[in-house]
């Protein structure tokens, strides 16, 4: 989009559009830091409990020494997390990690979570993209989140934007609340949660001030191009289409003045499956295989290496769920042992997974192209549906799902969050606030299943989005800010039914199950059957300064707004 175009209309004066004038003085400035967040040890930053295993959690007396807390024994209940949180009273708080079943508590640590920080400046415009090794994270959870962030924040580092990024980490702790004890209870440990938002604004402000004139050169690879990357990629279960985002992208700034000139600042990696090769049996904490990619390209570069995962709804890491055949990573052999996980996963594994990424991101960083920046365009706008998952509203009553807004008596609820476009030079950002199913990206058109035409739903394809992203180089920041659950394209989402004897969500079944096609699964974690069509509307719409004519957008609200000017 052209200046002129846009001042032409009076939706410019509601976007944050920052066309700097170049001249001598503005310079394109590049600031990265990586703080820990690992709830484990020693840690100057916290003041709460440490068990004897290391993991940080209420103090409690372990009496069958298994190195957790079990049902029944005894603990403290530490005041300061209720105080934060009522649902915290009367429950153990501590390292509940995220994604798979319950009561999966910490009970050491391998590799350290952080929270990375990337700041990008040009003239008057400040933005910062934080990515942390977390299951998600909100942009406002009442007492955690990037809102919470921003308070912490010195007004003087004149941050415009604070956009944190989820790996999807499922190695981590909870900071949803579903993977508590059980169901119906909150698994968020609020005193970490304090602990996380002040990490971040400590990351964020060292970015800021360590920020030094770049210059940026981008690029991008694929399997056929880099076949370390081939075979890496499954769907849940099978779940048609076998369709997938197979594109990695880099960035790295590198100093261009003083002590900082020829140093690299930052590499930026962006590729697209669940972080969780280390699946539902492990305790140890981790950040999984992005860990190995940011050794890898930092050992070889210098300077901080940040992972940000993009469009990765319904795609796993192989031999997730017993998926995928490739079994050899980083020229070794990791072979599946049938029904035994402990054979099967391993750190040795996870780490040549993350190797192989990483050779994947050295040849991509080997092909990219300098690319000058003359200007940093932030545009975003909200994103409100209505919150249509019974299984989240009963979540939502019990307090365990309350990171969300709840809503006052007669209201319908509502998912509210934002979408985000970033262009500075070839780059092009694109946020997605949940797990973005690939085919919603590339449009379900053109990639849909064919397997099952009688499972059809009929409702309108979502625009495409890829095509309106019109910069060389495309990033799509998954998980930002927000984690709404999976985004399912409209034409296959069926809901789920609330399960009552169950106290959860039955999964509907797929009307061509007798083929060998799962059940919708990721319908059950899904905030609203309308987040695709709403995603890809919006999306579309600031993509192209105007939401498309498309059926599917009808009735969606699309309000460009800013909150800065340059
Ligand atoms: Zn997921």
């Amino acid at each position: 989009m052209s200046k002129k175009a846009c001042c032409a209309g009076l939706l410019c004066s509601l976007w944050l559009v920052a066309w700097a004038v170049a001249s001598d003085r503005v310079q394109f400035r590049v600031g990265a830091a990586a703080v820990e967040i690992t709830p484990f040890g020693q840690n100057a930053d916290w003041d709460g409990g440490i068990s004897s295993s290391g993991v940080w959690g209420e103090r409690f007396t372990d009496k069958n020494g298994n190195g957790r807390w079990d049902l029944g024994e005894p603990f403290e209940d530490d005041s300061a997390n209720t105080s934060l949180d009522r649902s915290a009273d009367q429950k153990y708080d501590g390292i509940y990690l995220a994604g798979f079943g319950n009561d999966r508590l910490a009970t050491g640590k391998h590799d350290d979570l952080w929270a990375r920080a990337l700041i990008l400046e040009y003239g008057g415009t400040r933005i910062a993209i934080v990515s942390v090794d977390l299951l998600g994270y909100y942009s406002d959870a009442k007492y955690y989140g990037a809102a919470e962030v921003r308070r912490l924040l010195d007004p003087k580092l004149g941050i415009q934007e604070v956009l944190i990024a989820s790996t999807h980490n499922h190695e981590g702790p909870d900071t949803v609340g579903v993977w508590g004890v059980d169901p119906l209870h909150d698994g968020k440990y609020p005193r970490y949660l304090k602990f996380v938002d002040h990490e971040i604004a400590k990351a964020i402000t060292q970015a800021a001030q360590s920020a030094q004139a770049a210059r940026m050169r981008l690029g991008r690879t694929d399997p056929e191009h880099s076949p370390s990357l081939a075979g890496l990629q499954t769907r849940t279960e099978g779940r048609p289409p076998q369709f997938f985002d197979e594109e990695m992208r880099v960035m790295q700034f590198v100093g261009i003045a003083d002590e900082w000139k020829g140093k690299n600042i930052a590499t930026i990696v962006n590729w697209n499956t669940h972080p969780e090769s280390m699946e539902d049996e492990n305790t140890i904490l981790t950040s999984d295989f992005p860990h190995t990619v940011r050794e890898s390209l930092e050992t070889k570069y210098g300077g901080t290496a940040i992972y940000f995962s993009g469009d990765l709804g319904a795609v796993e890491i192989v031999g997730d769920g017993g998926q995928g055949t490739r079994t050899r990573f980083d020229g070794q052999d990791f072979p599946m042992v049938k029904d035994d996980k402990g054979k099967s996963v391993s750190f040795a594994r996870t780490e040549a997974i993350g190797r192989d990424l990483a050779k994947a991101a050295v040849q991509a960083l080997d092909q990219a192209l300098w690319s000058a920046v003359s200007g940093i365009e932030v545009k975003k706008a909200p994103l409100a549906v209505p919150m249509d998952n019974e299984g989240y509203v009963v979540l939502m009553q019990k307090g365990v799902l309350n990171a969300l807004p709840m809503p006052t008596i007669g209201e319908v609820p509502k998912v509210s969050t934002w979408v985000y476009a970033i262009t500075f030079g070839d780059a092009q950002l694109l946020t997605v606030p949940g797990e973005l199913f690939p085919e919603v990206l590339y449009g379900v058109a053109r990639h849909r299943r064919s397997d099952c035409p009688v499972a059809d739903t009929r409702r309108p394809a979502e625009p495409a989005v890829w095509e309106r992203m019109r910069r060389k180089y495309r990033f799509i920041l998954g998980l930002t800010p927000d984690e709404m659950g999976y985004i399912v394209p409209g034409y296959d989402f069926l809901p789920p039914t609330l399960d009552v004897e169950h106290g959860g969500l039955k999964e509907a079944a797929d009307l061509c199950k007798a083929k060998g096609v799962p059940n919708h699964y990721h319908e059950t974690n899904s905030a609203s059957s309308q987040m695709a069509r709403a995603w890809a509307c919006i999306a579309s719409g600031l993509l192209d300064s105007k939401m498309p004519s498309s059926p599917a957008c009808k009735g969606i609200k699309y309000e460009p707004v800013g909150t800065s000017k340059p």
